[in-house]
């Protein structure tokens, strides 16, 4: 039985067409057969922020995002496609492609460009300060008015209390050394 089964499975593989074409002359529908591949990372570059969130999600450094400059790069041969990019992308503007990177002889990198608006400029702080003076004060009610005045009678009591204890106090604290100094 077990000899009859190797038989069938050798005429098949000698006479039957192969499992395996010819990459890259023959390329296979790999949209129909596979649409599930992960094939490469691609970007929209309309939707991108470069925000950087995919070259930190990247477990293998494969994403460059230099948002100065404007440019979001993709280290196509270094990426394992993972995915994790694509999850982690704020604006979900990666997606995997299910054709794989070409196939080639000389390593390169895909790099998208993309003109940021320049930043807003800073408001000097001179500004700001100014905003705040200019600002009309709340008119108070005249019961606020009273309050206000009782408020500041009460703390120039309490500090003129206090100034008057501390001169006190340095008064009674002369005799005390004069003894000290007459006895040497
Ligand atoms: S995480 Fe998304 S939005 Fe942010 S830089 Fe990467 S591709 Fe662009
Ligand atoms: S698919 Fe994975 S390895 Fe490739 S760029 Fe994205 S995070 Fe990096």
């Amino acid at each position: 039985m077990g000899s009859f089964k190797l038989g069938k499975m050798t005429l098949r593989s000698l006479f039957g067409k192969p499992a395996t074409v010819r990459y890259p002359y023959e390329k296979r529908d790999i949209e129909k057969l596979f649409p599930n591949m992960r094939g490469h990372v691609v970007n929209d570059m309309d939707v991108c922020i470069l925000c950087g969130m995919c070259q930190r999600a990247c477990p293998v450094g494969a994403i460059t995002v230099d948002r100065k400059g404007g440019d979001w790069t993709i280290d196509q041969y270094r990426c394992i496609q993972c995915a994790h990019c694509v999850h982690e992308c704020p604006k979900n503007c990666l997606s995997m492609d299910v054709h794989p990177a070409e196939a080639t002889t000389e390593l390169y990198v895909t790099k998208e460009h993309k003109d940021m608006p320049a930043p807003a400029a800073k408001k000097p702080a001179g500004a700001a300060a100014g905003a705040a003076a200019a600002k009309p004060k709340p008119k108070l009610t005249p019961e606020q008015e009273a309050r206000v005045a009782e408020a500041r009678k009460k703390a120039a009591a309490k500090k003129a209390a206090a100034a008057k204890a501390a001169a006190e106090g340095a008064a009674d604290a002369k005799p005390a050394d004069k003894p000290a100094a007459e006895a040497e």
